[in-house]
C-alpha cells in the first residue's frame, strides 16, 4: 500500500526535536505572539534573505493581509491564474477587489506571461503569480511588466517553500510574498499557519498592525485590523522543521527525478531552466486520467487531483464570468492532471512501483 500522503512518517524522524519544542512552549505559558514567533520570523526572513517576516493565521490570510497592506480594495483588479488553490482567489475577493484570471502555459502549468499583458487594465493593482506545485513562475518578465505600470507583485509561495528562480529563493522577488504552513505543504505546521515576507519596512509595519486589530500599542487600534496570528506552538514546530526543509526538498527532487526518468505513459512535469523546483506535488498530464487512477487505486496506490475544477469552473466563482474557451489551457489541465505520491519519506522502491503501475496504461 502506498498512500498519497503520510504525515506520521515525518513526525517519527523528528519526534524528539518536536516534543522538546512543544514542551518548551507548554511550560512557558506564553501562546500568542511571543518569543517563538519572533524567533521563527527572524529565521524565516534570513532563510529568504529578506528583511521582514510576519507569522499569520493561514496562507489565505497571508494573501488577504498582504493585499490589504498594499492598499487593495473595492474597485481594484488583481490578476492571478485559474489553476490555483481557491484560497488565492478567495483572498482577493475578501478585499473587495475583482479577480482577473490569466491562462497558464501547457508545459510549466504556470502563468503565461505572453497573455498577462492583455489582462492588465487601468484598474489592475496587483499580480499574484502562483508558484504552483513547487516551481517558480518566470518572474523577470512579470516584474518588468508590473514595474513599468506601477503594479504590485505578490508572490503566492504556498507550494514553493525554498524553490529558487535564477539562483535566489522565490518570495524575495516581488513587493511582498505569502506562505501557507498547512500541514501538507513543504514546510507544514501541525495546524494552520502562514507568513508574509517583504523587504519593505512600511509594508511589514502595516502587515503587523493588520494581523492584530490594528494595534501598535495594546488596546489602541491605529488602523482597522483583524486577528490572524501564528501561535507559539506552531512557530516552535516550524522552527524545528525549517532546519530540515532543504534536505526534505532535496529528497522530493530526487524522487521527482526518478519518476521523470521512469514514466513513459504520461506527460511528466516540465522543469523550467530558470530555477530549481521543490516538488510540492508531482503532477502528470494524461487524457486517460480515469483509467490511470483506477489502475493505481486498485493496487492501493493513492492519487489526488490538484485541482479537479479550475477557479472559473466552481459554482462560487461563476460571477467572474469566464467560460472554458476563455481559459483553454487551465480548463484542459483540470481534466487531465493527476498527482502521484511524493514526499521525502516515500521510498525509491515505492517510486518505481508507482511508475511501473502508471506505465501499464500506455
Ligand atoms: C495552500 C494554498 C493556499 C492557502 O493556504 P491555507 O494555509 O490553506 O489558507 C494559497 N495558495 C496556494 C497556491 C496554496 O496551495
Amino acid at each position: 500500500m502506498i498512500p498519497f500522503f503520510d504525515l506520521t512518517k515525518q513526525y517519527e524522524t523528528i519526534k524528539s526535536e518536536i516534543d522538546d519544542a512543544t514542551a518548551r512552549v507548554l511550560k512557558s505559558g506564553w501562546f500568542i505572539l511571543g518569543p517563538e514567533v519572533s524567533a521563527f520570523e527572524k529565521e524565516f526572513a534570513a532563510y529568504h534573505d529578506v528583511k521582514f517576516a510576519s507569522g499569520v493565521g493561514s496562507g489565505t490570510e497571508a494573501i488577504h493581509i498582504a493585499l490589504l497592506a498594499l492598499g487593495i480594495g473595492a474597485g481594484d483588479e488583481v490578476i492571478t491564474v485559474p489553476n490555483t488553490a481557491v484560497a488565492t482567489v478567495a483572498a482577493i475577493e475578501l478585499t473587495g477587489a475583482r479577480a482577473v484570471l490569466c491562462d497558464v502555459r501547457a508545459d510549466s502549468m504556470l502563468i503565461d506571461v505572453a497573455q498577462l499583458e492583455r489582462a492588465i487594465t487601468p484598474r489592475t493593482k496587483a499580480i499574484i503569480p502562483v508558484h504552483l506545485f513547487g516551481q517558480s513562475c518566470d518572474l523577470d518578465p512579470i516584474l518588468e511588466l508590473a514595474r513599468a505600470r506601477k503594479i504590485f507583485v505578490l508572490e503566492d509561495c504556498a507550494q514553493a517553500h525554498g524553490a529558487t528562480y535564477r539562483g535566489k529563493r522565490v518570495g524575495s522577488y516581488g513587493d511582498i510574498a505569502a506562505y501557507s504552513f498547512y500541514p501538507t505543504k513543504n514546510l507544514g505546521a501541525y495546524g494552520d499557519g502562514g507568513a508574509i515576507i517583504t523587504n519593505d519596512a512600511a509594508l511589514a509595519d502595516r502587515v503587523n498592525l493588520l494581523r492584530q486589530y490594528g494595534w501598535r500599542e495594546r488596546y489602541a487600534s491605529d488602523i482597522k485590523g483583524m486577528n490572524s496570528r501564528l501561535d507559539e506552538l506552531q512557530a516552535a514546530i516550524l522552527r524545528v522543521k525549517l532546519r530540515h526543509l532543504d534536505a526534505w526538498n532535496a529528497a522530493r527532487c530526487e524522487r521527482a527525478a526518478l519518476y521523470t526518468e521512469l514514466l513513459r505513459a504520461v506527460t511528466p512535469p516540465r522543469e523550467m531552466a530558470y530555477g530549481q523546483p521543490v516538488y510540492h506535488l508531482y503532477v502528470v498530464q494524461t487524457p486517460k486520467r480515469q483509467s490511470l487512477i483506477s489502475n493505481l487505486n486498485s493496487r492501493s496506490i493513492g492519487t489526488a487531483i490538484q485541482y479537479p475544477l479550475a477557479i472559473h469552473q466552481q459554482a462560487a466563482y461563476t460571477n467572474l464570468g469566464y467560460r472554458d474557451a476563455d481559459l483553454p489551457v487551465a480548463s484542459r489541465l483540470a481534466r487531465e492532471i493527476v498527482s502521484l505520491p511524493l514526499y521525502p519519506e516515500l521510498s525509491l522502491g515505492d517510486v518505481r512501483a508507482v511508475a511501473n503501475a502508471v506505465n501499464e496504461i500506455a
